[in-house]
């Protein structure tokens, strides 16, 4: 019982007709994936693709995502994701890096991939966007392959805490747990809810917090290709979505666009944000327009990734990352390596259910990231009196000003708190005197009119002296990743530093 692919067999079993999943007007009920996704496992073992083989996947969003997904895990396959947006060079590091025998990959994204698949002499499938004329002539396999609790599921690329992208090898007992944990304590999820699924699937928020968590219970997932606010928008009012999960720029961007007045979206009850910090402002004004309870979480690709969450059934607390969730602890450690007492600053450790199993061939990586069975987060974070915990920053995005601690966060709830401001990144940049000076970029919402002036002592006026941003800059938009989270390494401030 500890392939993730009884998810499906077993809501297939429970309900063949129940829509699994919808993607415009493509539709799969359960029983239809369950009979594609084994056509699929037949197919690759037709190829030569044993049990334990890595199998990549390059796709975007589609139907057909789930349905290589379960069809390489009936098997016994190693399901091995990657962002489509992804360069030959990527791809073929991926590949290499994880030993891939073969890799399926969407037509429009099938240039990339079959060039890194030649590269590095692997076999190259690119599907059709149904799969159809793959199946043809294969029979499906029934059987599901038996797996050991801690066999390898999964192995997502990650840059990790630190250094060049390595696979975290994520086993079935993993992601199961963290997906029934999800389904039961977090979100209480049913067959009648539709998730949306506007995250990206490759990655390990959409992949168990959308997609598995779906699955194990019988809900229907509702996939968007790619987040556009007015497209998700129109999905959740036409798929009459139930809960909506998103990283904070899709909060904003949401919040920007309005919804529609002939839109209904009164089935939706509840929303959940991960993948970074959930400005204090934008979950207010988020729970006001969509009249609907905004719980945040927090995790990594290397605990499945949900590692703490605001449960549903205890106060919620705005800014916060809550508490741990079932068969998981956290600590924090300090810089001495002691526990970081109450209200003391220290990097999040964690261990549990949830932890992968490791780097995939890399026991230096994964030796430096987990010490005495506790894995290293690199989150800096505090824990209030009542063990919830709160993100600070990364580690690596602490600016140091003149030797004090500026951590960007910080400054960032400070400037979304105006009211122009649509989008805020703060980074250090280089400075003689202070070693690093504070530096904004600001995206304005459409139509607002503040100057650099203006914002800089909207902050001054908040933060202590040395903290707020001798420099604004402005961008038409922040520039983001495929998760959509704001990509601070990306960031290029081309004003002088100032003298002071
Ligand atoms: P990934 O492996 O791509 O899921 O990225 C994991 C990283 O996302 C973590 O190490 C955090 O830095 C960040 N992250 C995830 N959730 C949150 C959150 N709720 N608040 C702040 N940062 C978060």
């Amino acid at each position: 019982m500890s392939n993730l692919v009884t998810f499906l067999t077993e809501s297939a079993w429970a309900d063949g007709e129940h829509i699994a999943v919808r993607q415009d007007d493509r539709v799969l009920t359960y029983a239809q994936l369950n009979d594609t996704s084994a056509r699929i496992a037949t197919l690759l073992r037709a190829k030569g693709v044993r049990p334990g083989d890595r199998v990549a996947l390059v796709m975007p969003n589609v139907t057909d995502f789930l349905v290589a997904y379960y069809g390489i895990l009936r098997f016994g396959g190693i399901a091995v994701p990657m962002n489509p947006l992804w360069k030959a060079r990527e791809i073929a590091f991926a590949l290499q890096d994880s030993g891939a025998a073969i890799v399926l990959a969407f037509p429009p994204f099938g240039y990339e991939a079959a060039k890194a698949a030649a590269e590095t002499g692997v076999e190259c499938l690119i599907t059709d966007a149904t799969f159809d004329a793959l199946m043809q002539a294969t029979e499906p396999v029934p059987e599901v392959a038996d797996r050991a609790q801690d066999d390898t599921a999964v192995i997502l690329y990650t840059s990790g805490t630190t250094g060049a992208p390595k696979g975290a090898a994520l086993t079935h007992h993993n992601l199961m747990t963290n997906a029934v944990t999800a389904a039961e304590t977090l979100l209480h999820v049913g067959p009648n809810d539709v998730l949306f699924g506007g995250l990206p699937m490759f990655h390990a928020f959409g992949q168990t917090c959308a997609l598995n968590t779906a699955v194990a219970t019988g809900a229907t997932l509702s996939l968007l290709q790619r987040f556009q606010p007015d497209k998700a928008l129109e999905i959740m009012h036409r798929d009459r979505v139930t809960i909506f999960l998103g990283v904070p720029t899709m909060y904003t961007a949401l919040l920007g666009a309005g919804v529609p007045d002939d839109y209904d979206l009164s089935g939706l009850r509840l929303a959940v944000s991960g993948g970074a910090s959930l400005p204090v402002e934008v979950l207010h004004n988020f729970e006001r327009e969509f009249g609907v309870t905004v719980l945040e979480g927090y995790g990594l690709s290397e605990t499945s990734p949900v590692a703490s969450f605001n449960l549903p059934d205890r106060p919620r607390k705005a800014g916060s990352i809550g508490l741990p969730i079932r068969g998981v602890e956290l600590k924090l450690v300090a810089d001495d390596g002691t526990t970081a007492g109450p209200g003391e600053v220290g990097e999040i450790a964690i261990r549990g259910e949830n932890v992968m199993k490791g780097y995939w061939s890399r026991p230096d990586a994964t030796a430096e990231a987990i010490r005495d069975g506790w894995f290293h987060s690199g989150d800096l974070a505090r824990a209030d009196e009542d063990g919830y915990y709160f993100i600070v920053d990364r580690k690596k995005d602490l600016i140091i000003r003149g030797g004090y601690n500026v951590y960007p966060r910080e400054i960032e709830e400070v400037l979304y708190e105006h009211p122009d401001v649509a989008e805020a990144a703060v980074v250090g940049v280089p400075h003689e005197v202070h070693g690093e000076e504070v530096a904004a970029v600001v995206a304005l919402r459409d139509g607002a009119q503040a100057t650099a002036e203006q914002i800089r002592d909207h902050v001054r006026q908040r933060v202590a002296a040395y903290k707020y941003p001798r420099i604004v800059t402005f961008a038409e938009a922040l520039p983001k990743g495929a998760t959509g989270k704001i990509l601070k390494r990306e960031i290029v401030v081309s004003q002088e530093t100032p003298e002071d």
